[in-house]
Protein backbone atom coordinates (compact mmCIF):
# COMPACT_ATOMS: atom_id res chain seq x y z
CA UNK A 1 0.00 0.00 0.00
CA UNK A 2 1.67 3.52 -1.08
CA UNK A 3 -0.20 4.81 1.62
CA UNK A 4 -1.57 3.04 4.99
CA UNK A 5 -3.42 5.35 7.86
CA UNK A 6 -4.83 2.78 10.14
CA UNK A 7 -2.16 0.94 12.59
CA UNK A 8 -2.17 -0.20 16.29
CA UNK A 9 0.65 -0.63 18.85
CA UNK A 10 0.59 -3.14 21.89
CA UNK A 11 -0.58 -0.54 24.05
CA UNK A 12 -4.09 -0.96 23.24
CA UNK A 13 -3.83 -4.39 24.82
CA UNK A 14 -4.79 -6.61 22.00
CA UNK A 15 -1.74 -6.05 19.58
CA UNK A 16 1.18 -7.84 19.21
CA UNK A 17 5.09 -6.76 17.89
CA UNK A 18 7.18 -3.62 18.41
CA UNK A 19 6.59 -0.27 16.84
CA UNK A 20 9.75 -0.11 14.82
CA UNK A 21 8.41 -3.66 12.96
CA UNK A 22 5.55 -2.16 11.99
CA UNK A 23 7.37 0.46 10.24
CA UNK A 24 9.90 -1.74 9.13
CA UNK A 25 7.50 -4.37 7.42
CA UNK A 26 5.86 -1.39 6.01
CA UNK A 27 9.10 0.24 4.24
CA UNK A 28 9.92 -3.24 3.07
CA UNK A 29 6.06 -3.11 1.10
CA UNK A 30 7.09 0.02 -0.56
CA UNK A 31 4.73 2.07 1.72
CA UNK A 32 5.11 5.51 1.57
CA UNK A 33 3.02 6.98 4.46
CA UNK A 34 2.12 5.39 7.35
CA UNK A 35 0.30 6.06 9.78
CA UNK A 36 -0.46 4.33 13.35
CA UNK A 37 -4.06 4.93 14.76
CA UNK A 38 -4.40 3.40 17.60
CA UNK A 39 -7.23 2.53 20.06
CA UNK A 40 -7.90 6.19 22.03
CA UNK A 41 -8.40 5.70 25.94
CA UNK A 42 -11.87 5.77 26.66
CA UNK A 43 -13.87 5.17 30.14
CA UNK A 44 -15.85 2.01 28.82
CA UNK A 45 -14.36 -1.00 27.20
CA UNK A 46 -10.85 0.02 28.96
CA UNK A 47 -9.12 -3.11 28.63
CA UNK A 48 -8.97 -2.80 25.16
CA UNK A 49 -7.35 0.60 24.53
CA UNK A 50 -4.04 2.39 26.21
CA UNK A 51 -5.22 4.74 29.11
CA UNK A 52 -5.52 8.66 29.25
CA UNK A 53 -1.88 8.28 31.33
CA UNK A 54 -0.71 6.55 28.14
CA UNK A 55 -1.54 9.22 25.55
CA UNK A 56 1.91 10.44 26.07
CA UNK A 57 4.29 7.44 25.59
CA UNK A 58 2.10 6.56 22.76
CA UNK A 59 2.78 9.68 20.84
CA UNK A 60 6.50 10.13 21.38
CA UNK A 61 6.76 6.17 20.48
CA UNK A 62 5.14 7.28 17.59
CA UNK A 63 7.47 10.66 16.79
CA UNK A 64 10.32 8.72 17.94
CA UNK A 65 9.80 6.24 14.44
CA UNK A 66 8.99 9.08 12.50
CA UNK A 67 12.36 10.87 13.27
CA UNK A 68 14.36 7.89 12.88
CA UNK A 69 12.82 6.46 9.92
CA UNK A 70 12.41 10.16 8.43
CA UNK A 71 14.40 9.26 5.06
CA UNK A 72 12.90 5.99 4.84
CA UNK A 73 8.92 6.16 4.61
CA UNK A 74 6.44 8.82 6.25
CA UNK A 75 4.99 8.37 9.26
CA UNK A 76 1.49 10.00 10.65
CA UNK A 77 0.18 10.09 14.16
CA UNK A 78 -3.71 9.84 14.74
CA UNK A 79 -5.78 8.04 17.43
CA UNK A 80 -9.13 5.83 16.40
CA UNK A 81 -11.43 7.24 18.29
CA UNK A 82 -14.72 5.50 19.35
CA UNK A 83 -17.81 7.21 18.41
CA UNK A 84 -19.88 6.26 21.18
CA UNK A 85 -22.43 9.30 23.30
CA UNK A 86 -21.11 10.02 26.75
CA UNK A 87 -17.45 8.97 26.18
CA UNK A 88 -15.57 11.19 23.48
CA UNK A 89 -13.02 13.09 25.57
CA UNK A 90 -11.45 16.23 24.85
CA UNK A 91 -8.34 15.30 25.67
CA UNK A 92 -8.81 12.71 22.39
CA UNK A 93 -10.20 15.05 20.44
CA UNK A 94 -8.12 17.84 20.55
CA UNK A 95 -5.18 15.86 20.71
CA UNK A 96 -2.70 17.57 18.66
CA UNK A 97 -1.81 14.67 15.69
CA UNK A 98 -2.52 14.10 12.13
CA UNK A 99 -5.77 13.07 11.42
CA UNK A 100 -8.73 11.17 13.59
CA UNK A 101 -10.66 7.76 12.54
CA UNK A 102 -13.68 7.73 14.02
CA UNK A 103 -15.41 4.09 14.31
CA UNK A 104 -18.68 2.63 15.98
CA UNK A 105 -17.89 -0.36 17.71
CA UNK A 106 -20.57 -0.23 19.97
CA UNK A 107 -24.37 -0.11 19.37
CA UNK A 108 -25.95 1.67 22.47
CA UNK A 109 -22.92 0.19 24.47
CA UNK A 110 -23.72 -3.65 22.74
CA UNK A 111 -19.30 -4.25 21.59
CA UNK A 112 -20.91 -6.12 18.72
CA UNK A 113 -17.82 -6.95 16.66
CA UNK A 114 -16.24 -8.62 19.81
CA UNK A 115 -17.00 -13.18 19.37
CA UNK A 116 -18.20 -12.66 23.60
CA UNK A 117 -21.22 -11.12 22.85
CA UNK A 118 -21.84 -12.29 19.71
CA UNK A 119 -25.33 -14.00 21.31
CA UNK A 120 -27.01 -10.57 20.83
CA UNK A 121 -27.38 -10.83 17.22
CA UNK A 122 -30.40 -13.53 18.02
CA UNK A 123 -32.46 -11.17 20.05
CA UNK A 124 -33.15 -8.63 17.46
CA UNK A 125 -34.01 -8.55 13.88
CA UNK A 126 -31.07 -8.09 11.99
CA UNK A 127 -31.94 -5.20 9.79
CA UNK A 128 -32.96 -2.96 12.81
CA UNK A 129 -29.52 -3.91 13.64
CA UNK A 130 -27.85 -2.77 10.36
CA UNK A 131 -29.89 0.62 10.41
CA UNK A 132 -28.86 0.88 13.88
CA UNK A 133 -25.45 0.80 13.02
CA UNK A 134 -25.48 3.31 10.10
CA UNK A 135 -27.65 5.65 11.89
CA UNK A 136 -24.27 5.48 14.84
CA UNK A 137 -22.22 6.35 11.25
CA UNK A 138 -24.11 9.13 10.41
CA UNK A 139 -23.99 10.72 13.83
CA UNK A 140 -20.30 10.10 13.65
CA UNK A 141 -20.40 12.35 10.64
CA UNK A 142 -22.57 15.19 11.87
CA UNK A 143 -20.94 15.08 14.95
CA UNK A 144 -17.93 16.71 12.91
CA UNK A 145 -14.92 15.58 14.75
CA UNK A 146 -13.34 13.06 12.55
CA UNK A 147 -11.50 13.03 9.15
CA UNK A 148 -11.52 9.21 8.34
CA UNK A 149 -14.35 7.26 9.13
CA UNK A 150 -13.14 3.68 9.83
CA UNK A 151 -14.67 0.68 8.45
CA UNK A 152 -17.61 1.75 7.28
CA UNK A 153 -19.15 -1.46 7.17
CA UNK A 154 -17.92 -3.36 9.97
CA UNK A 155 -21.59 -4.53 11.26
CA UNK A 156 -20.82 -7.49 8.44
CA UNK A 157 -17.79 -8.49 10.58
CA UNK A 158 -19.54 -11.91 11.46
CA UNK A 159 -21.60 -12.43 8.56
CA UNK A 160 -25.16 -11.59 9.56
CA UNK A 161 -26.14 -9.95 6.52
CA UNK A 162 -29.61 -8.02 6.20
CA UNK A 163 -33.10 -8.50 4.28
CA UNK A 164 -32.89 -5.03 2.93
CA UNK A 165 -30.96 -3.52 0.24
CA UNK A 166 -27.55 -2.39 2.47
CA UNK A 167 -26.92 0.52 0.09
CA UNK A 168 -30.65 1.79 0.94
CA UNK A 169 -29.41 1.41 4.53
CA UNK A 170 -26.53 3.05 4.62
CA UNK A 171 -27.62 5.76 2.45
CA UNK A 172 -27.96 8.78 4.67
CA UNK A 173 -24.56 7.87 6.45
CA UNK A 174 -22.81 7.94 3.09
CA UNK A 175 -24.51 11.16 2.62
CA UNK A 176 -23.51 13.04 5.83
CA UNK A 177 -20.05 11.88 5.15
CA UNK A 178 -19.91 13.40 2.19
CA UNK A 179 -21.66 16.40 3.78
CA UNK A 180 -18.69 16.16 6.49
CA UNK A 181 -16.07 16.13 3.61
CA UNK A 182 -14.95 12.99 5.36
CA UNK A 183 -12.71 10.58 4.17
CA UNK A 184 -13.55 6.58 3.84
CA UNK A 185 -11.13 4.28 4.32
CA UNK A 186 -10.47 0.62 2.21
CA UNK A 187 -9.48 -1.51 5.48
CA UNK A 188 -8.32 -4.91 4.68
CA UNK A 189 -9.52 -6.42 8.81
CA UNK A 190 -12.21 -7.74 7.06
CA UNK A 191 -10.38 -10.42 5.07
CA UNK A 192 -9.38 -11.93 8.28
CA UNK A 193 -12.40 -11.90 9.54
CA UNK A 194 -15.81 -14.26 8.98
CA UNK A 195 -17.32 -12.12 6.08
CA UNK A 196 -13.65 -12.25 4.33
CA UNK A 197 -13.78 -9.20 2.08
CA UNK A 198 -12.47 -5.60 2.52
CA UNK A 199 -14.53 -2.80 4.36
CA UNK A 200 -16.58 -1.65 2.69
CA UNK A 201 -18.27 -4.05 0.69
CA UNK A 202 -17.09 -2.98 -3.32
CA UNK A 203 -21.07 -1.67 -3.76
CA UNK A 204 -20.71 0.84 -1.05
CA UNK A 205 -17.88 1.74 -2.40
CA UNK A 206 -19.13 2.66 -5.75
CA UNK A 207 -21.90 4.33 -3.83
CA UNK A 208 -19.53 6.36 -1.98
CA UNK A 209 -17.53 6.92 -5.48
CA UNK A 210 -21.11 8.08 -7.01
CA UNK A 211 -21.18 10.86 -3.97
CA UNK A 212 -17.29 11.81 -5.15
CA UNK A 213 -16.38 10.46 -1.28
CA UNK A 214 -12.42 10.40 -1.10
CA UNK A 215 -10.88 7.38 0.34
CA UNK A 216 -7.74 6.02 1.93
CA UNK A 217 -6.12 2.50 2.41
CA UNK A 218 -5.77 0.31 5.58
CA UNK A 219 -3.92 -1.97 6.74
CA UNK A 220 -5.69 -1.90 10.26
CA UNK A 221 -2.90 -4.11 11.41
CA UNK A 222 -3.08 -5.92 15.35
CA UNK A 223 0.80 -7.56 14.59
CA UNK A 224 3.23 -6.39 12.18
CA UNK A 225 3.10 -9.78 9.68
CA UNK A 226 -0.19 -7.87 8.61
CA UNK A 227 1.06 -4.87 7.51
CA UNK A 228 0.18 -4.20 3.72
CA UNK A 229 -1.65 -7.75 3.24
CA UNK A 230 -4.48 -7.61 0.69
CA UNK A 231 -2.55 -4.91 -1.10
CA UNK A 232 -3.47 -6.10 -4.46
CA UNK A 233 -7.05 -6.49 -3.70
CA UNK A 234 -7.99 -3.31 -2.15
CA UNK A 235 -5.95 -1.30 -4.86
CA UNK A 236 -7.88 -3.39 -7.69
CA UNK A 237 -11.21 -2.85 -5.62
CA UNK A 238 -10.45 0.90 -5.28
CA UNK A 239 -9.68 1.06 -9.03
CA UNK A 240 -12.41 -0.85 -10.70
CA UNK A 241 -15.02 1.83 -8.62
CA UNK A 242 -12.81 4.89 -10.59
CA UNK A 243 -10.62 5.87 -8.10
CA UNK A 244 -7.15 6.99 -8.96
CA UNK A 245 -5.92 9.32 -5.50
CA UNK A 246 -5.83 8.27 -2.05
CA UNK A 247 -5.70 10.64 0.59
CA UNK A 248 -3.13 11.36 3.82
CA UNK A 249 -3.41 14.16 6.60
CA UNK A 250 -0.93 16.36 7.90
CA UNK A 251 -1.86 18.29 11.13
CA UNK A 252 -5.16 17.77 10.21
CA UNK A 253 -4.98 18.91 6.91
CA UNK A 254 -5.95 16.53 3.74
CA UNK A 255 -3.73 15.79 0.95
CA UNK A 256 -4.20 13.96 -2.10
CA UNK A 257 -1.82 11.42 -3.52
CA UNK A 258 -2.19 9.28 -7.12
CA UNK A 259 -1.77 5.31 -6.37
ZN1 LIG B 1 -8.05 -3.22 17.68
ZN1 LIG C 1 -11.70 -0.43 14.56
Amino acid sequence: MIVDLHNHTPLCNHAEGEIFEYVEKAIESGTKCFGFSDHAPMDFDPKYRMSFDQMQEYEQAVLNVKEKYKDKIEILLAYEVDYLNGYMDERVLNADVDYLIGSVHFIDEWGFDNPEFIGHYEHEDIDIIWQKYFNAIEELAKSGHFDIVGHLDLIKVFKFMPKKDINLIAKNALQAIKKADMVLELNVAGYRKPVAEAYPSASLLKQAYELGIPITFSSDAHKPEQVALFNDEITKMARDAGYTECAIFRKRKREMLNF
